[in-house]
């Protein structure tokens, strides 16, 4: 039995729980009323202390969260859920440029939509989530318990650790994801609508800029010159390949 996002066992198959944290009601009710008739139950907060609170007690499966709402923003309550659950995040933004730092090792969201977005392209998000969540390493081919290693660098697919000459990397869990596929495949490229399928799965609708964000932070973790990679290829026009 594997332990989900708080630790826990799980030991039966109810619906998955979904905290919605949005301070637009009109929002929050469509969203509750579009998530429920998919079957999931629906736990809502209207601002962030409360959303944080409801997190931590009632440890949902899954937690929607936008980013401008009152008493504590979406940014802070993230970061702060990071401390204790790899709990699903997935953002509500409303401007581009704060996607890089929604993802970022700064927050920690696993995904962002933008607003406006569609009830389908949410549910499309969530259902990819969850999936990712329960079927954590599908994209890893390698036998379980296996170390995986590329001169000094090794990335332990049981223990979800990583290490560089010894010292361990701090890596979020898509950027462990990626970086075990790729050494897990080395020499062989990729492009970034196979990276985006096999790490965030098919029915991810963001663009590719996910990848190149990830490679990067990934680069600047693994690489002695992040701009001059030596282990993280960029094959131009294509995407990325691992030279071992
Ligand atoms: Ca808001």
């Amino acid at each position: 039995m594997v332990a989900d996002a708080w630790g826990r066992r799980p030991n039966d198959m109810s619906a998955p729980t979904i905290l919605v944290v949005e301070d637009e009601d009109n929002l929050l009710q469509a969203l509750k009323y579009n998530l429920e008739k998919e079957g999931y139950s629906v736990l809502a907060a209207g601002d962030g202390e409360s959303g944080l609170q409801l997190a931590t007690e009632a440890k949902p499966n899954l937690v929607i969260l936008d980013i401008m709402l009152p008493k504590l923003d979406g940014l802070e309550v993230c970061r702060l859920l990071r401390r204790e659950s790899v709990v699903p995040i997935l953002m509500l933004t409303a401007r581009a440029e704060e996607i890089d730092r929604v993802v970022g090792l700064e927050v920690g969201a696993d995904d962002y939509v933008t607003k406006p977005f569609s009830m389908r392209e949410l549910r499309a998000r969530v259902k990819a989530l969850l999936r990712r969540s329960r079927l954590a390493p599908e994209a890893i081919t390698a036998p379980a318990g296996q170390v995986l290693r590329a001169g000094d660098l090794e990335v332990n697919l049981v223990g979800h650790t990583a290490s560089l000459g010894g010292g361990a990397l701090e890596l979020k869990p898509r950027e462990f994801d990626l970086l075990a596929l790729l050494v897990d495949n080395k020499g062989r490229a990729f492009t970034r609508d196979q990276i985006i399928a096999r790490i965030w799965g098919d029915d991810f609708m963001g663009d590719t800029r996910t990848v190149d964000v990830h490679i990067r932070w990934l680069r600047e973790k693994i690489e002695t010159d992040p701009g001059s990679p030596k282990r993280i290829i960029t094959i131009r026009g294509l995407g990325y390949r691992f030279e071992g």
